[in-house]
């Protein structure tokens, strides 16, 4: 387990407490550039957060930052393989009726676009495929708001301030703007591992209640502090990825956070990967993430079917190093 190095006396950004935390120091692994960042921990709540929070940030978003490299997206099915993945997504995800949820969920195989992104909208309350979606922080090539669209639905958008401009992608809206200049009401406001990248997560979620129409969602994928994963590989846990992650926040955190702008935690899946655990122990061993060209490079089959059994058991436990929070309104 990893020891901290001091105490300091912080104020939570995420839960609002004050009080002495532990500083852990935590190196720039992505790139492998071993810059160090103080973090602390929050007493109160169990986050991690970055004390300091850089005035470079920029600097540590190369152009080669996933999320920002110019996308190609694969043409929507035609035809009746087209309709046959609009009616297993519409069905499976808005289930209009039990007999057609069946009938997808249990005679079709599911399609790539469902298995990538349309799942995480199940838990989401959508009415219909003209449900208003915003995803924010989706970057220049937002995949997985394309997806979405091709599973059916029509009225999404996307939000994100370090794009060069408003855009269109495959007939998707993208606005190059923060959270707080943005207008409208929405059925859908998701931050798909953005929030954890956020200055200010207190301001950017009441933001987004803001956003958020009388029984909408606000769909949360973050890292998950002091799990599992915590535990076991402490300041080598990727999910870490100083500088970038300016806040890693328990299940506590979420939930004190939620309360703070009225909202309240309705459902939460775990949705960790094996690639966290080999990821994990890279950094452990000093290989950093962009060091060889795949994470799995150095581990043997076996060893992979054991992190992908390892990680089943602690998503299923509610112990693993990621989840999606569904949050609504009090
Ligand atoms: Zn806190």
């Amino acid at each position: 387990m990893t020891r901290p190095t001091t105490l300091q006396y912080i104020t939570c950004r995420v839960c609002g407490a004050d009080g002495e935390g532990e500083v852990f120091s935590l190196r720039e692994m992505m790139y492998g550039s071993r810059e160090m960042f103080d973090y602390a921990r929050c007493s109160t709540c169990g986050g991690l957060q970055i004390i300091e929070i850089p005035s470079d940030l920029a600097r540590h978003y190369p152009s080669s930052y996933y999320s920002m490299q110019p996308g190609k997206e694969p043409e929507p099915a035609k035809g009746l393989k087209g309709m046959l993945t609009r009616w297993y997504c519409r069905s499976a995800i808005l289930r209009p009726n039990v007999v057609a949820e069946r009938l997808v969920r249990n005679l079709l195989p599911p399609p790539y676009d469902f298995l990538q992104v349309g799942r995480y909208l199940i838990e989401a309350r959508l009415h219909g495929t003209d449900a208003r979606i915003l995803d924010v922080g989706c970057g220049a090539s937002p995949s997985r708001l394309a997806a979405i669209q091709r599973c059916g639905f029509t009225a999404v958008e996307g939000l994100d301030p370090f794009i060069v401009e408003d855009a269109d992608y495959y007939g998707v809206p993208l606005y190059r703007r923060t959270l707080a200049e943005h207008l409208g009401l929405y059925d859908l406001v998701m931050f798909h591992h953005s929030l954890e990248h956020v200055p200010d997560p207190f301001e950017t979620l009441r933001h987004a209640a803001r956003l958020l129409r009388v029984g909408g969602t606000c769909l949360v994928r973050i890292p998950v502090m002091g799990t599992y994963h915590w535990q076991r590989f402490g300041i080598n846990w990727v999910e870490t990825d100083a500088p970038r992650h300016l806040h890693l926040m328990t299940t506590e955190s979420i939930r004190l956070l939620a309360r703070r702008v009225g909202l309240q935690v309705l459902k939460t899946i775990w949705d960790s990967t094996p690639l966290e655990l080999a990821a994990s122990v890279r950094y452990e061993r000093g290989i950093s993430l962009r060091q060889t060209p795949r994470i799995t490079d150095g581990f043997t089959e076996s060893e992979m079917i054991v992190f992908t059994q390892q990680t089943h058991d602690l998503n299923r436990e509610g112990n693993a190093g990621r989840a999606c929070f569904y949050l609504g309104h009090v």
